[in-house]
């Protein structure tokens, strides 16, 4: 028998997310952001769910190639560009839309021979400091970009640094407003944190920017249903619904006198005598080491905590609120159980210091993968 642990990846959730994200910028085209193999859920495995998104939007071309192979037909955006020059042919080759973020990028493109016409987003850097033109070189890198044949059309893109905190927006918008004023082109700026909380009518409608404009919006940690700005919102107030669970068995229990220590470094005393499961999921299955004593797990269903440290194969968790539970009790580390009970995978990130996005990412090559229609 296969060790008892299993990811399920919920089809409905997604659509639902990707709704959620519709409603939240009706006007918008949607791309669903599928990097990281789709933030650790596999590209293939979450296409079916997202195929009624406008585009897909990813930084690998193996990635864009195995889009493309599923049968997509519809834009592709390289959310980096190219990292070399020959990758332009398979650009061309796959009909892939390209970010445009550096001037070696834009030399490339003169450099290629093709007779089709890319479609590239002019990224900006307004403040972020990673990618892109500053607003002063910008309209030059627009100006030298639409000269060359070798491009088709040119839209206008950045990024923002804070659109899930106090910071906001604003800022960066008031720069790539300015900085764009009349250039032409398809805007597109917001990811999963500034789609919901700036949309006008919805639960950040407080904070909407009305100068946003994106013809196209960026959505991914959302789709995945994880609250970007967790804990200002759960995921459950924007609508979200886990795309990932990740379950596994007790395959041990373990009764402890008063004074007994659970696992390595003996990081837990029993105070009382208790009953621990003995869990078959570990650190190497992308269950975060760093997650402390009293970390939430579900017991067939039922919300208790861990104990002690996380090792590689195994955790333990407390059975008290759980006393039937024994060998083979299905246990939820994250993610929505059959019976219907939701545990974030937000909330267990935040227990090791972490986010939603690197726990899903996280999930190890080992853990078999089920895919829920
Ligand atoms: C990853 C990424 C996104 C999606 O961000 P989320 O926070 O997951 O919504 C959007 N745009 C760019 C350029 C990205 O790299």
């Amino acid at each position: 028998m296969p060790r008892p642990i299993l990811a399920t990846i919920h089809t409905d959730a997604l659509r639902n997310n990707l709704q959620v994200a519709r409603r939240a910028a009706p006007q918008a085209r949607h791309w669903a952001v599928v990097k990281a193999n789709a933030y650790g859920h596999g590209i293939a495995r979450v296409f079916e769910g997202l195929r009624g998104a406008d585009g897909f939007a990813l930084l690998d071309l193996d990635e864009a190639q195995r889009v493309r192979d599923l049968g997509w037909r519809g834009p592709v955006l390289l959310l980096e560009g190219v990292f070399e020059p020959r990758d332009l042919e398979l650009c061309s080759r796959l009909d892939l839309w390209h970010t445009v973020h550096c001037s070696e990028q834009i030399d490339w493109l003169a450099a290629h021979k093709t007779h089709l016409g890319h479609r590239v987003f002019l990224k900006m850097n307004s403040g972020m400091n990673r990618l892109g033109f500053t607003p002063e070189r910008y309209r030059a890198a627009w100006t030298r970009l639409s000269a060359l044949p070798q491009v088709d059309e040119i839209s206008l893109m950045t990024h923002f640094s804070d659109a899930d905190g106090p910071r906001g927006i604003a800022h960066q918008m008031a720069v790539f407003n300015q900085a764009t004023q009349d250039v032409p082109g398809e805007r597109t700026v917001s990811n999963s944190a500034a789609t919901l909380r700036y949309a006008l009518g919805q639960q950040g409608g407080a904070n909407a920017v009305p100068e946003l404009v994106s013809d196209w919006v960026r959505p991914g940690i959302a789709i995945y249903g994880s609250a970007p700005d967790y804990p200002q919102h759960t995921a459950t107030q924007w609508g979200l619904q886990p795309t990932m669970s990740l379950a596994a068995k007790i395959i041990a229990v373990q009764d402890l006198a008063c004074g007994a220590t659970v696992g390595y470094g003996s990081s837990f005393t029993a105070e009382q005598p208790m009953r621990i499961g003995v869990v078959a999921c570990g650190y190497a299955d992308g269950y975060p080491r760093l997650c402390p004593t009293g970390t939430p797990v579900l017991v067939d269903g039922v919300r208790t905590r861990t104990v002690g440290r996380v090792s590689m194969d195994m955790i333990t968790v407390d059975l008290s609120p759980v006393p039937h539970a024994g060998t083979g009790s299905k246990v939820t580390l994250w993610g929505r159980t059959p019976g219907g009970a939701v545990l974030s995978i937000d909330e267990v990130a935040a227990c090791a210091g972490s986010v939603g996005y690197e726990l899903m990412c996280a999930l190890a090559q080992r853990v078999p993968v089920e895919v829920l229609e």
